[in-house]
């Protein structure tokens, strides 16, 4: 059975990185008729942040990457948290402290750090030089009884034969080169009996029956010291997929350096969680086909894990937007529609509050016949209904203003009527219409364009600014546009 896991060091906000492998954990997972899991990686005590596990679950569920097995729902191969497996780890470092693959190391920090500089200085590799290795036995109980601190260090024997990464093809570790090997030995449990992410990461995909890891590429470089420590314990590994980087549009590493790359600030700003999904898509491939405006359960079956390809690839932010609004258009004209409606009647409550002079101008038709609009025409996320051009939609000139008007012209009265009975003849209640009736009606009145504007502006709008009246007139439709010009004359 393929199961899978997305496995985050729980040490703040997520970024478009991690929902990228999370993502890609999900797709491959449910391709397969397979389990995704989440496993908080959060043995490095240093980095911890309070809150941020329940806040990486949340921000999961708002994306629809909802894990199979997880903190908070539980599992056959819980918990899922490391920092509550110790004693697993314990366990199992016992195993192969006895077998032999293991050591105490009880160098002092200091000593380390000599041998680092000493190194640096030298400009030699930064290796530790697997002194305690050959430590004897009673050298060892006697440090043990007198309390030294100590630390447990992998045999770390460099990969003699190449493996197979699912994206990158056949692999073998540059022993010369290799950051691994350079370091010598390798931690996997430290002084304060936490393990490393090394051990700990070997240890669960084990125990958790992982089939595949998928991760970022950045990790490729732990894979051989992974493989050695499977050897070691005698089990078999999982396979291994490592996804490219992505980058920022100008080839940098991700980072927030071009705008806010944390997966909160995008659900902040009202973004469908299927288009930065589908933003995700637009790299490393992995696609039978354009995923344009798909949503997740669509993607699932579009998912081919052969098709993920070795480049590195950059993010386009410019592509976010017309996402967007595809999704939108696609939930408002299927099945989500009222969700979208219910949606944005919130946004535009909780943003004019008191200013909304009629909270009944927010019936299911009307705010309907306003999305239509402009999701066709004008925004690419629901938030931007807000704006200041198009608050017209929301608020009502106050009656004061209107009454300010009346008094400065006693020819609106005549006038407005007019103007209502021509609109009644449009049979289309369209902007190029209305504005030929408008037209018309200056002519035939005798009155100035501007003049006729200016009232009728007033009439609806609390501005002095905003789209053409005949425009406004189409936004507003019939009904409203009516209502408004009959609050004038009141
Ligand atoms: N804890 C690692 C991270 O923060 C997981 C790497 C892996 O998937 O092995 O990304």
């Amino acid at each position: 059975a393929v199961r899978v896991r997305f496995a985050p060091s729980p040490t703040g906000m997520m970024h478009l990185g991690g929902l990228r492998t999370a993502l890609f954990n999900y797709l491959f997972a449910k391709s397969n008729n397979g389990s995704f899991l989440l496993r908080i990686e959060d043995t490095d005590l240093t980095r911890k942040v309070p809150g941020a596990v329940e806040k990486l679950e949340d921000i999961l569920d708002w994306a629809g990457l909802t894990p199979d097995e997880s903190p908070n729902k539980g599992g056959q191969y819980g918990p899922y948290i490391q920092s509550e497996r110790l004693s697993l780890y314990h366990d199992n470092v016992n195993t192969l402290l006895e077998s032999g693959h293991c050591y105490r190391c009880f160098c002092t920090e200091k000593r380390l750090s000599l041998m680092k500089k000493d190194a640096i200085a030298r400009q030699e590799n930064r290796k530790y030089d697997n002194r305690c290795r050959n430590m004897t036995e009673q050298e060892m109980e006697e440090k043990i009884a007198q309390k030294v601190p100590y630390v447990i260090r992998f045999k770390y024997e460099p990969m003699r034969e190449p493996w197979t990464d699912l994206v990158y093809g056949l692999m073998v570790e540059n022993v010369d080169s290799e950051e691994s090997y350079r370091e010598g030995d390798f931690v996997v449990i430290k002084s304060d009996g936490y393990p490393t992410y090394h051990f700990a990461n070997v240890v669960d995909d084990h125990h958790m029956r992982i089939s595949h890891v998928l991760r970022g590429a950045e990790w490729s470089i732990s894979t051989p010291k992974h493989l050695q420590m499977y050897k070691a314990f005698g089990w078999e590994p999982p396979l291994y997929a490592h996804l490219p980087l992505i980058l920022n549009q100008d080839g940098t590493k991700l980072s927030k350096r071009q705008g806010d790359i944390h997966v909160e600030h995008f659900k902040d700003q009202g973004l469908e969680p299927d288009a930065l999904l589908n933003y995700l898509t637009t790299v490393n491939k992995g696609f039978k086909g354009p995923t344009d405006g798909k949503t997740l359960k669509e993607l699932v079956a579009m998912f081919s894990l052969e098709l993920v390809n070795r480049h590195s690839s950059r993010l386009q932010p410019e592509k976010l937007p017309p996402l967007n609004r595809l999704h939108l258009q696609r939930q408002f004209s299927g099945q989500q529609r009222q969700n979208i409606v219910d949606r944005t009647r919130d946004i535009i409550e909780s943003y004019f509050k008191h200013r909304l002079t009629d909270k009944h101008i927010l019936t299911d038709h009307y705010l309907e016949s306003i999305i239509n609009w402009a999701i066709a025409h004008r925004i690419s996320r629901l938030e931007e209904l807000t704006e200041s051009m198009i608050e017209f939609i929301w608020v009502r000139p106050s009656k004061d203003k209107i009454l300010t008007l009346a008094k400065k012209d006693t020819s609106c009265e005549k006038v407005i009527n007019g103007v209502k009975s021509c609109l009644d003849a449009v049979e289309t209640f369209t902007d190029e219409a209305i504005k030929n009736v408008l037209k018309n009606f200056c002519k035939s009145q005798n009155l100035k364009t501007v003049h006729l504007m200016k009232i009728l502006r007033s009439a609806l709008s609390e501005s002095e600014e905003g789209p053409h009246v005949s425009e406004m007139m189409e936004i507003l439709g019939r009904q409203e546009t009516n209502k408004r010009l009959d609050m004038a004359l009141e």
